[in-house]
């Protein structure tokens, strides 16, 4: 076989697992980003929670306030009452009294309800605070164990930096430049087999002429159709 070609299809092998890095590595930095997010939501939920707690208590605290200004009110028409001369009045002071007692039950209904509600939100807080510990635990783990696999990838990839370097330097200029060419535009793609004598790149036929020459591999022939560097997987495992 062409040592060009050889060359070139040994070339192309060294950039598909190059770019294969790629996907890998989004992977791994999409697990962390999850990891992360399930921290990041378990923590929003929490400050939201927190602060539903703290609007609640101020709720409580503005009923405390009323009950005690009723009770103020209620004390103050006990002692009008004895001062009452006409039956007109004792009504209207007992209207008041009635108004005043049920703001007063009312208010402390709502005390008892919202203290019912800020238990359970002081409950699912700390079942919350559980969560975020294990979630923090898993994002430590999933980071530490990506980051190791993440620097297995840099290795890996410098070493195929390394033999790709030295690929490149016994490839004469004008084929490397050729090659590169198509990679612009055919990727992973730029040189390919024959299979039944089909182009492995476009999957379409070639003629039996450009068939033998490709089999002969004197000099690099391309595809016809599309314009890869063509091979024939045979010739390379004899070769
Ligand atoms: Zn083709």
């Amino acid at each position: 076989m062409n040592k060009n070609l050889k060359e070139l299809i040994e070339l192309a092998q060294i950039d598909r697992e190059l770019d294969s890095f790629t996907p890998q590595i989004d992977e791994i930095d999409a697990k962390i980003a999850k990891s992360q997010e399930k921290v990041d939501a378990i923590e929003e939920e929490m400050s939201q929670t927190k602060s539903e707690i703290e609007e609640n208590s101020s709720k409580i605290k503005a009923f405390e306030d009323q009950i005690e200004a009723l009770s103020e009110q209620i004390k103050s028409h006990a002692k009008k009452s004895k001062d009452i001369t006409t039956e007109k009045e004792m009504k209207a002071l007992s209207m008041e009294e009635d108004i005043a007692k049920e703001k007063l039950s009312f208010a402390n209904e709502e005390i008892d309800r919202i203290n019912a509600i800020n238990e359970k939100k002081t409950a699912m807080l700390q079942e919350l605070e559980n969560q975020l510990t294990s979630a923090k635990e898993d994002f430590e783990k999933t980071n530490a164990d990506n980051v190791a696999k993440k620097d297995e990838i840099e290795q890996n990839k410098t070493k195929l930096y390394t033999q790709r370097d030295e690929s490149t330097r016994s490839i004469e200029q004008k084929i490397l430049a050729f090659y590169e060419k198509i990679r612009t535009w055919a990727g992973n793609s730029a040189v390919v087999p024959l299979r039944k004598q089909a182009c492995y790149g476009c999957y379409m036929k070639i003629s039996d002429k450009a068939y033998s020459e490709v089999i002969r591999s004197e000099e690099i022939i391309t595809c016809p159709h599309c314009g890869r560097i063509l091979f024939v997987e045979s010739e390379l495992t004899q070769a």
